[in-house]
């Protein structure tokens, strides 16, 4: 069923608990959380607690969850003191994306290259 807990993917382990990750906010939708390999000072990655796989497809099964990643983005950019930052969604593999369930890059913290790579 959409939005249900997927047993073989890595961002729902971390909703679960079953791996560990360093939080940095939670909202009864969405969790934050720093990335493991950061690319920048701030480096925090949100997510749905529902399983959808990209953010295009949680835009269409889940338009409120949407918006609550968005809000929880800058409120962690808030948070961070990042007066500039970056929402960044890789979709699909030639993109970068390695994990399938919609997570929102939140980078901050230095100066962010246009256009990216
Ligand atoms: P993607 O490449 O799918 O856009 O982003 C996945 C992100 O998850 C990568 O930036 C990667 O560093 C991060 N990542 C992969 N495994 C883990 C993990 O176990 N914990 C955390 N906190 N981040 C992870
Ligand atoms: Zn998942």
């Amino acid at each position: 069923m959409v939005g249900e807990p997927q047993a073989d993917c890595l961002f729902c382990k971390i909703v679960a608990g079953d791996v560990p990750a360093t939080l940095v906010r939670e909202s009864p939708t969405t969790l934050a959380f720093r990335d493991i390999n950061p690319q920048a000072p701030t480096h925090v990655l949100v997510i749905p607690k529902a399983h959808h796989q990209d953010a295009a497809a949680l835009a269409i099964e889940a338009p409120e969850l949407a918006a609550d990643v968005l809000r929880e983005a800058g409120e962690v950019a808030a948070e961070e003191k990042a007066e500039s930052y970056r929402i960044v969604f890789n979709t699909g593999s030639g993109a970068g994306q390695t994990v399938f369930h919609a997570h929102a890059h939140v980078l901050g913290g230095r100066g962010l290259q246009w256009p990216p790579g």
